[in-house]
C-alpha cells in the first residue's frame, strides 16, 4: 500500500481507504470482515458518516476496528442540519460513542449547508482543541463553497475536501482539484466505482481498463483506482462489502501505471466539460 501525507495534517494515509457507505444493508459479519481485511491490508483510511444507517454504519465500524484503532485513520461527517455549532459539538460525541473511539483522525462537514460555516468551523477548532478530533476538513464543497470557507479565518485549516470523482465523473479535474492542490488540501474522490456503476467489460472504457490490466497482472477495478489517485493530492475510497472485493481493492495500491497507460485511460474517460462538482 501507497500512503502518502494527508494535506497539512502531518499523518501518511493509505492512498487506497475504504467507504462505508450502505455496509448496514450488508451481512454484518462479512462486512466486518472486509473492513478488518483491508485494514490487514493497510487500506487504514476508513471513511464513514452519521449518516450512514443513520449510526449503525459507526457501530459496525467501531466493532471492526475495536483493538486496533491506532492502525486507523478515522474520518467521520456531520449532517449539514446538525451543524450548528452546539450540534456538531454534540453529533460529534454521538460519533464517538458509536465508534467506541475517544478521537477522530478528521471530522467532516458532510455538505454545505443551512448553518453558518462560521459556526460549524468554531465547533471542530474547539473540538480539536479538546483533542477529540485530529483534524476537520469539507466534503462537497465547489470552488465558491472553498473561497467562503476561506474567508473564514480558521477557514485554512481544513485538510481535505471529499468529493464525487470516477472515471465517468472528472468534473473536479477543472477546478476544485487545482484549487484544493494549490492550497494543500487533500482530496479524497468518493465513489471511485461510481457507486456500483463500473464501466462494463463490453464497452469501448471497459475494454481499455481490461487490456491494461491485463498488461499489469491486475484487475480493471485496481487500474481504475490508481488512474484516480495519480495526482499526489488525491486519495480514494472504495466500499466492500466482501473480504474478497476489499482485497481486490487493496491490490491498487502497489500497482503503478505507466504514462502511456494514463493517457489512454483518460481518452477512453474524457473529463467533459462541466466545471461545477456534481454530487451524488
Ligand atoms: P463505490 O465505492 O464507487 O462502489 C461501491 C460498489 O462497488 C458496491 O456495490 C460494491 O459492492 C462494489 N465493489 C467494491 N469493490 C468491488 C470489487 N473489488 N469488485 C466488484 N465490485 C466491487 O461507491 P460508494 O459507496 O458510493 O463510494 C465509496 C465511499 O465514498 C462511500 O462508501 C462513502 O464512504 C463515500 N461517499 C461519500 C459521499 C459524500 O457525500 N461525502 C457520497 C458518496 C460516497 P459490495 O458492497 O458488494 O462489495
Amino acid at each position: 500500500m501507497e500512503y502518502r501525507r494527508f494535506g497539512s495534517t502531518k499523518r501518511d494515509v493509505a492512498v487506497i481507504g475504504q467507504g462505508t457507505w450502505h455496509l448496514e444493508q450488508a451481512d454484518r459479519a462479512s462486512a466486518i470482515a472486509a473492513l478488518q481485511t483491508g485494514l490487514d491490508l493497510g487500506m487504514t483510511h476508513v471513511d464513514t458518516a452519521e449518516l450512514y444507517g443513520s449510526g449503525e454504519v459507526e457501530l459496525i465500524v467501531g466493532e471492526a476496528i475495536a483493538g486496533r484503532r491506532h492502525e486507523v485513520f478515522l474520518v467521520s461527517k456531520v449532517l449539514p442540519q446538525n451543524a450548528s455549532r452546539r450540534g456538531t459539538l454534540a453529533a460529534c460525541e454521538r460519533s464517538l460513542r458509536r465508534l467506541k473511539t475517544d478521537w477522530l483522525d478528521c471530522y467532516l462537514l458532510h455538505w454545505p449547508g443551512e448553518h453558518p460555516l462560521e459556526d460549524t468551523v468554531a465547533a471542530f477548532e474547539a473540538l480539536q482543541q479538546e483533542g477529540k478530533i485530529a483534524s476537520w476538513g469539507v466534503s462537497n464543497f465547489d470552488v465558491g463553497d472553498l473561497e467562503a470557507l476561506a474567508l473564514i479565518g480558521a477557514g485554512a485549516h481544513a485538510v481535505c475536501n471529499q468529493v464525487l470523482y470516477h472515471l465517468k465523473q472528472r468534473a473536479i479535474e477543472h477546478a476544485v482539484l487545482p484549487w484544493c492542490e494549490a492550497r494543500g488540501l487533500a482530496v479524497v474522490g468518493y465513489s471511485p466505482f461510481g457507486s456500483g456503476r463500473f464501466p462494463g467489460a463490453r464497452t469501448e472504457g471497459g475494454r481499455v481498463l481490461a487490456e491494461i490490466a491485463a498488461a499489469h497482472g491486475a484487475t480493471p477495478r485496481q487500474v481504475a483506482l490508481r488512474f484516480l489517485v495519480r495526482r499526489p493530492s488525491v486519495f480514494t475510497i472504495p466500499k466492500a462489502s466482501t473480504p474478497e472485493h476489499a482485497r481486490e481493492n487493496a491490490g491498487a495500491g502497489d500497482l503503478r501505471l505507466s504514462d502511456e497507460d494514463i493517457a489512454r485511460i483518460d481518452r477512453a474517460f474524457p473529463r467533459g466539460r462541466s466545471r461545477s462538482l456534481p454530487v451524488l
